[in-house]
C-alpha cells in the first residue's frame, strides 16, 4: 500500500495508522502497510494524497451511484444544514425532507410497501426489520414466531443481529452469533451447483430446502426469510430464474415474512430503483435499503414495510406496547435531504435507463475475460459484477487462499489506475452508475493486463 510522498499526507497516513481502528481490517497487515489516503474525487474517479487518479470500479463500497463530487448534492446538503441541521423525529415532530423522502420511497417501492423507518445504514435497517417482525407477531398473539432463516453467503450487516443473519462463514470466525434465532440454508449459486444437475433442478432443490427448513423448525416458530435479490459480498450470486418468486410463495404458504435486503441492489445498480419488483418481479413484505439511497454522500438506511404490517404495529396494543425502537439520528434531515436530491438527480439523468443500456455492454465486455486461464466465471447483472478466479476451469477447483489471488489482481489494477475489490479468490465490480463506454473499455483492458500479470 502506498505511503504518500507529499509531507502533509504522510502525516495523515501516520495519524491514521497509529489511531484509527479501521472497519473489516486485518490489523496485522495494516500495521505494516497503513492506508491509501484518498483526498479528492470527481465523477467516477478518486484521487490519492499524491494526486494519482483511479477509476473507482467499486463505487466506494457499492454505493456512490450518482458519482463523486456532485455539486448539486453538495449544495442540497449545505442548504439543509443552514435551514435546520437536526431535529429528533421521536413522537410528534418531523422535518420536511424526512416526510418528503418517506413519501417518495413509498411511491417508488413495489406493491403496498408504503411505510418507511429510517436508520443510519444497512445493518441497522435489517436489525430494525427483525424488531418490527417480532413486535408484529407479538401483537398478532403469535409469540412463538421468532426464528429467522437466511442463506449461506448472504451478507446482511455487522451489528450483532445483522451479522448473525449474515451467512458468510468467514465473517463469523472469532465471534459468537445469535444461534438460537437464526438458521442458514444453502446458497443458490448456479456456478457451484452439483455436477449433472440442471439449473432448473438446482432451483427446485433450493426452494424445497427453504420449505424443509420451515417445516423442521415448525411454521409457528418461523417469522421471516431474509434474502438479497443478488447476493453481493457473498460473491455476486444471481439465483436461478424464478427463485425469488418461488421462495416467496413458500413463505406465503407458511405465514413467513419475506425481507428483501436491497442495500446494494436498490437505487439503480440493476437499472431500477428497486430490484425486487422490477428486475425479479416479486413484492416482498419488507425491503431494507441504504448505500445508493444517498449515493453514500451521507449515512442513511431505510426499512420499508407493507401496509399490512404497518396496520398491525400501528394499532393501539392490548398490552399498552408501542413500537419502542428508534435512534437519535432516525430521519436525520440532512441525510434525508441528500436522499431526496439523490433520487431527483437519478431521475433527471435517467440513470436507471443508462444502467440498463450500458449494463449489457459492461457484462459482455467483462465476459471477454473468460478466455484467460484462471477466469472461471464472470457473473452478475448490469453494474453489479464479479469475476471468480479458479485453479482449474474444468473442475472449478479453488485457488489456495494463501495465493491471495483477488488481492494480487486488485494490487495490479491499482498500479494501473483502477480500483477493484478483492473478495477471497474473486474480484467484484460495482462502479458509479455514470460509467461510460470509454470507462468500461479502460476497466476491462486494465483487468485483463492485471490478471495476466498475476498468473
Ligand atoms: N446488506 C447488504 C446486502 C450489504 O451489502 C450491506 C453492506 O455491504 C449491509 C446490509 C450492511 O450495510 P451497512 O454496512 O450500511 O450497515
Amino acid at each position: 500500500m502506498s505511503k504518500p510522498t507529499n509531507p502533509s499526507m504522510q502525516q495523515v497516513w501516520q495519524q491514521d495508522r497509529d489511531h484509527y481502528i479501521h472497519p473489516w481490517t486485518d490489523f496485522s497487515t495494516f500495521k505494516e502497510t497503513g492506508s491509501m489516503v484518498l483526498a479528492d474525487s470527481d465523477n467516477v474517479h478518486v484521487v490519492d494524497g499524491d494526486g494519482n487518479r483511479y477509476l473507482d470500479g467499486i463505487g466506494g463500497l457499492w454505493c456512490v451511484n450518482i458519482g463523486y463530487g456532485n455539486e448539486e448534492m453538495a449544495e442540497a446538503i449545505a442548504e439543509q444544514v443552514r435551514k435546520i441541521p437536526y431535529y429528533s423525529c421521536f413522537g410528534h415532530h418531523t422535518t420536511v425532507p424526512a416526510a418528503q423522502l418517506a413519501a417518495k420511497l413509498a411511491e417508488l417501492a413495489p406493491g403496498n410497501l408504503n411505510h418507511v423507518f429510517y436508520g443510519c445504514g444497512g445493518s441497522v435497517a435489517n436489525d430494525t426489520a427483525v424488531r418490527m417482525i417480532h413486535f408484529y407477531f407479538n401483537q398478532l398473539g403469535k409469540k412463538s414466531k421468532k426464528q429467522i432463516i437466511s442463506r449461506i453467503d448472504g451478507y446482511h450487516g455487522s451489528t450483532y443481529m445483522a451479522m448473525s443473519i449474515t451467512g458468510v462463514k468467514f465473517d463469523h470466525i472469532g465471534f459468537d452469533i445469535e444461534e438460537k434465532l437464526v438458521h442458514h440454508i444453502s446458497c443458490p449459486n448456479p456456478y457451484r451447483r452439483p455436477a449433472g444437475l440442471s439449473v432448473e433442478e438446482f432451483c427446485d432443490q433450493k426452494v424445497q430446502e427453504l420449505e424443509d427448513k420451515i417445516l423442521e423448525l415448525g411454521p409457528d416458530n418461523v417469522a421471516a426469510f431474509f434474502a438479497e435479490p443478488i447476493m453481493g459480498a457473498g460473491g455476486v450470486i444471481v439465483p436461478p430464474e424464478g427463485y425469488h418468486k418461488r421462495t416467496l410463495d413458500v413463505c406465503r404458504k407458511y405465514g413467513v415474512l419475506y425481507v428483501s435486503d436491497e442495500v446494494v441492489t436498490a437505487f439503480g445498480r440493476l437499472g431500477h430503483m428497486f430490484a425486487s419488483g422490477d428486475e425479479f418481479d416479486f413484492v416482498p413484505d419488507i425491503i431494507t435499503c441504504a448505500k445508493g439511497l444517498t449515493s453514500g454522500y451521507l449515512p442513511l438506511g431505510a426499512t420499508i414495510i407493507s401496509d399490512d404490517i404497518y396496520e398491525v404495529i400501528s394499532q393501539p396494543q392490548a398490552d399498552g406496547a408501542i413500537f419502542t425502537h428508534g435512534f437519535t439520528y432516525s430521519g436525520h434531515p440532512v441525510s434525508c435531504a441528500a436522499g431526496l436530491k439523490n433520487i431527483e438527480i437519478m431521475e433527471r439523468l435517467r440513470l436507471c435507463d443508462h444502467v440498463r443500456d450500458m449494463g449489457a455492454y459492461f457484462e459482455n465486455q467483462l465476459k471477454t475475460l473468460l478466455d484467460l486461464p484462471i477466469v472461471g466465471d464472470v457473473r452478475g447483472r448490469k453494474f453489479m459484477m464479479c469475476i471468480e478466479n479458479v485453479a482449474n476451469k474444468e473442475t472449478k477447483e479453488l485457488i489456495a487462499p494463501e495465493a491471495k489471488v483477488g488481492n494480487r489482481i486488485a494490487d495490479h489494477c491499482q498500479q494501473r489506475g483502477l480500483i477493484v475489490r478483492p473478495l477471497a479468490h474473486m474480484n467484484v465490480l460495482s462502479p458509479p452508475l455514470t460509467l461510460t463506454k470509454e470507462h468500461i473499455d479502460f476497466l476491462v483492458a486494465t483487468l485483463r493486463e492485471s490478471i495476466e500479470a498475476t498468473i
